[in-house]
């Protein structure tokens, strides 16, 4: 209630000040001043706005007036008189101003209104125990106090059945009221109130209806005093400006409607700040949730796709690793892995098989299982320090001392993805079964070619015999001759020479075959071989040619290269024997047989070149399978062994063959160098 009221108020003092406010207006200064003095009609029984008090006149009007008057240089002279004795006194002009007049518009006609300074309301006021006056509806029958001339009254008048109790002034009609010759007060609620509390019966009263009516004070001045108006208006809002209003407006009311209002102000200011502060956090809290919220989705989405990709990852792993052991265990050869420090880190069945244990010897070093410790026999530390690799090399294997099993393994380093070396791995397998498999096919083409070549070099010990046995059953008749013994001397040995390589090259071929590679000289291995077939070559009708470069060396096991080679002159022989077959002409005259070594840098070159029947591309590329031959009483193994002996023996052999024109077969070997020197990694 309270708060509504000095709202109000404090509304129409903002209104008041900002409607007309113009502080420093000099005609008005100066018209003040010719004013000099004013009297001013003042009914002093409206408390606490002016009253007598002890014999001075007071209040709140009388001090603002008292500030307006100092602030515009006016000299006031009271004039005491009600309100209606005053309305008539300002017409008569007996005074220039009515002191604390509310506005109404029936003055209006006669009158200016300064600018309104105080707005009280109209109250109705009764006995604490009257419970039946809620309102003015109520009135009626009431006997009711109220001053003459006021809004109160105006509005009143209108009600009918209400018993007035008229009085000249509001002190007047409350007394009508305390005394009990009314039951009901209208009026001035603030005069009202203090009343009350000098009476000291503020308990013995209630207001029924606190804001009846607003009740707006001002300063008049005779109708056309525009001047005068001026003047009072400015004083006002001196006083409001100058903080003076505030200050009486305590004294007498003990809150100021302006710092109410500041205070308001400030309230609402913080309220409205606190609220700003509360919605800025608020969407900020909210904007930074949002913003976290996405960071999280964002990261959860990151996490998740991390997830899936790990999950990926292992999966692949899993599958690579296991693709990995499928591998291994499904290898047909032995599979064995070393760290650095020699200890085994993989061992695959086929490994255990051959080796003959149960258990995977993860961990242990391999020196404990003797096959793999034989196996890596001066290999191991090459491999680890210079990554050096072991192809293809062979280990006879007699676990039992009686059974032997022909192992063929590789030595060869682990790389990590870096390229390091980070251990060894040793594949074998066990070639037995190979080995006795090609040591009967061997056998086979063996004994044909040498069923071929006796019955090319049959002729050809008969010769020498012939020619020895000639000599010898001439000795007794022409041993005195010196011619005879001269050339019996010359050619005996030069045919038992030759009788000699010939059986020499025989019992070389018959041996049994062991690889045993050793430093060979290139053209002492041809002619070996080339003295076999000289005599049925030339009997073909054929020629011969060689080009040998000297002193060229290869490391190979001497007897399967002289095997290669015969072979190879066989298939060469033999192309140009069918091929002088088919010929009617004479052009297969005078074929020949080339057979040239020679050598590069880094290699060195054996070639048997025919001018046979030659080969298509089909035919030869078929050539080096096993068993293909085109040959009646062929076997089709020559070249295929052939070409199986050149690797083991580290060499290639290149085929090209042009049909109808012959063949060259090329054997490439590393050079081999000198006995303290590397040599082709077989030693
Ligand atoms: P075979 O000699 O027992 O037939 P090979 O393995 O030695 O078996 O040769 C296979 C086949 O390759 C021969 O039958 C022949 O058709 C062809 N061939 C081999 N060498 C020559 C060559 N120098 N000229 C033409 N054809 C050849
Ligand atoms: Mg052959």
């Amino acid at each position: 209630m309270m708060l509504a009221r000095l709202s109000f108020t404090v509304m129409v003092l903002i209104g008041a000040v900002l409607m007309n406010f113009s502080p420093g207006d000099m005609a008005g200064l100066a018209e003040s001043n010719r004013q000099g003095k004013i009297r001013v009609a003042v009914d002093p029984h409206l408390p606490p706005f002016q009253f007598m008090d002890e014999g001075t006149l007071t209040g709140f009007n009388i001090d603002i007036l008292e500030k307006v008057a100092e602030y515009q240089q006016l000299e006031v002279e009271y004039v005491p008189l009600n309100l209606e004795q005053s309305v008539d006194a300002l017409a008569n002009g007996e005074v220039d101003v009515i002191l604390g007049i509310h506005f109404s518009a029936d003055y209006a006609e006669r009158m200016e209104f300064s600018d309104r300074f105080f707005t009280s309301s109209v109250g109705v006021l009764v006995p604490a125990h009257e419970d039946h006056i809620k309102g003015l509806a109520d009135l009626s029958n009431r006997i009711v106090a109220l001053q003459r001339g006021t809004v109160e009254y105006d509005f009143l008048r209108n009600i009918r059945r209400v018993k007035y109790h008229v009085t000249s002034s509001q002190a007047q009609a409350f007394e009508l009221l305390q005394r009990g010759r009314a039951e009901v007060f209208v009026g001035n609620r603030h005069t009202a109130e203090y009343l009350l509390q000098e009476y000291g019966v503020a308990n013995q009263y209630q207001f029924a209806d606190g804001y009846l009516l607003p009740l707006e004070y001002s300063l008049a001045v005779p109708g056309g005093r525009y001047q005068l108006l001026h003047t009072l208006n400015r004083g006002l809002r001196t006083v409001v400006h100058e903080g003076d209003y505030t200050q009486i407006y305590n004294h007498w009311f003990g809150q100021d409607p302006a710092l109410v209002a500041q205070r308001l102000r400030t309230a609402i200011t913080v309220i409205v700040s606190l609220f700003a502060i509360a919605l800025m956090m608020m969407v900020y809290g909210m904007y930074w949730n949002r913003k976290l919220q996405q960071e999280v989705d964002n990261k959860t989405k990151d996490l998740q796709e991390a997830n899936r990709s790990l999950a990926y990852q292992i999966e692949e792993t899993k599958n690579s690793q296991q693709f990995k052991e499928q591998i291994l265990d499904s290898s047909p050869r032995g599979i064995v892995t070393c760290d650095r420090h020699g200890l085994i880190t993989s061992f695959n069945p086929k490994a255990l098989e051959i080796v003959g244990v149960e258990e995977k010897p993860l961990g242990r070093h391999y020196s404990h299982i003797p096959l793999i410790s034989a196996l890596f026999k001066g290999k191991i530390s090459q491999v680890l320090a210079q990554g050096q690799q072991f192809l293809g090399e062979e280990y006879d294997w007699a676990p039992d001392g009686q059974t032997t099993y022909h192992l063929r393994y590789y030595v060869y380093p682990l790389y990590d993805y870096e390229k390091h070396v980070t251990g060894v791995i040793l594949s074998f397998e066990d070639v037995t079964e190979e080995y006795r498999l090609r040591e009967q096919l061997f056998t086979q083409e063996k004994n044909r070619a040498l069923g071929q070549l006796v019955a090319g070099i049959a002729h050809e010990i008969r010769n020498p015999l012939t020619s020895i046995k000639t000599f010898a059953e001439l000795i007794p008749s022409k041993f005195e001759n010196a011619v005879f013994r001269q050339e019996m001397a010359t050619h005996v040995p030069k045919e038992i020479e030759r009788l000699n390589q010939l059986i020499g090259g025989l019992i070389d071929y018959a041996k049994p075959r062991r690889a045993k590679k050793e430093p060979v000289y290139v053209q002492s291995l041809i002619e070996a071989v080339l003295i076999l077939f000289q005599p049925s070559v030339e009997k073909k009708g054929f020629r011969v040619r060689t080009n040998l470069e000297r002193d060229l060396s290869i490391n190979v096991d001497a007897q399967q290269m002289k095997q290669v080679l015969i072979n190879l002159i066989l298939n060469a022989i033999e192309a140009m024997e069918i091929k002088r077959n088919k010929a009617v002409d004479a052009q297969a005259e005078g074929l020949t047989l080339h057979v040239s070594a020679w050598a590069d840098e880094t290699d060195v070159y054996i070639a048997i070149k025919d001018e046979g029947i030659g080969m298509s591309m089909e035919e030869l590329n078929k050539a080096f399978e096993p068993f293909y031959t085109t040959k009646p009483k062929g076997t089709g193994l020559g070249l295929s062994l052939s070409q199986q002996y050149v690797a083991e023996n580290n060499g290639r052999l290149v085929a090209e063959s042009t049909p109808g024109q012959g063949t060259v077969i090329t054997l490439i070997f590393n050079k081999e160098r000198d006995a303290n020197g590397q040599d082709t990694g077989n030693r």
